[in-house]
């Protein structure tokens, strides 16, 4: 029979060994600092730096020299960038998945870090999340934009609006449906709270967001922004699934 001291130990290793060394978010191999990634998870994750002027969809073929989709020239979203640290893929779910659902909320600032690079220039913007609907945030505890906004302004000048966009009613999963229908589903759930009104008046707004799949949700908020007073609208996110790779899902 194991000694006491024994049994303590292997209980305890575990725990010591996960707590004290920095460890990949994705893969958990350990690594020389906080919120970063091995060399083999970073290699995986695509890094989004092009990609169309407004959408930020890095796999459509660009229609003209302003480097617009044709999807955008068609039909313009409501916001005026989007643009994501990385495209849709293994490693950006997983790190999706467990800030969403598996209470690793530290992964905000590992997220909040890797989106940096598209902060530049914004000092004097609002940082505001996509709201989650009351009910779920309940059951979850958190909102996983919000955490993200929060780490996004503690390295950025720019402000943080909590609670200036609301759902004015919960809206089911939009996953299996078609484009159209997303649009109408997401359509007038969102508005500027009354009493932030005054706050994005005439202001450049960062609407942020975890992964950003058809757009109808951030077109959404980004369209009751702009008619909440928001000057522009720029919206940024984690991961980004392009129209190209749809069946993704
Ligand atoms: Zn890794
Ligand atoms: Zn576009």
């Amino acid at each position: 029979m194991a000694r006491p001291s024994n049994i303590l130990t292997r209980i305890a290793r575990p725990v010591i060994d996960f707590a004290l060394p920095s460890r990949c978010p994705a893969c958990g191999e350990i690594v020389d600092g906080d919120d970063r990634f091995c060399l083999g998870c970073w290699q995986q994750l695509d890094h989004l730096d092009q990609g169309c002027m407004q959408c930020g969809d890095p796999g459509i073929a660009l229609a003209d020299s302003e480097s617009l989709c044709g999807a955008c020239l068609a039909d313009p979203p409501a916001f005026d960038t989007m643009r994501a640290a990385v495209r849709y893929g293994e490693v950006a779910r997983t790190i999706a998945l467990r800030l969403k659902y598996g209470g690793r909320v530290g992964l905000a600032r590992t997220i909040a870090a890797a989106m940096q690079r598209h902060m530049t220039g914004f000092d004097d913007a609002l940082l505001v999340p996509v709201p989650l609907h009351r009910g779920r945030l309940w059951r979850r505890g958190y909102n996983q934009a919000a955490l993200i906004a929060r780490a996004l302004a503690g390295e950025n000048r720019a402000r943080l609006g909590l609670e200036t966009l609301i759902r004015t009613r919960a809206t089911p999963y939009l996953r299996a449906m078609s484009a159209k229908d997303r649009a109408k589903t997401v359509r007038g759930a969102f508005a500027v709270d009354d009493g932030h009104r005054a706050a994005i008046e005439g202001r450049r707004v960062i609407l942020v967001d975890d992964v950003y799949t058809s757009g109808a949700t951030t077109n959404t908020c980004a369209k009751a922004l702009k008619r909440g007073g928001a000057a522009q609208v720029h919206v940024r996110c984690w991961a980004r699934v392009s129209m190209v790779d749809d069946d993704i899902y």
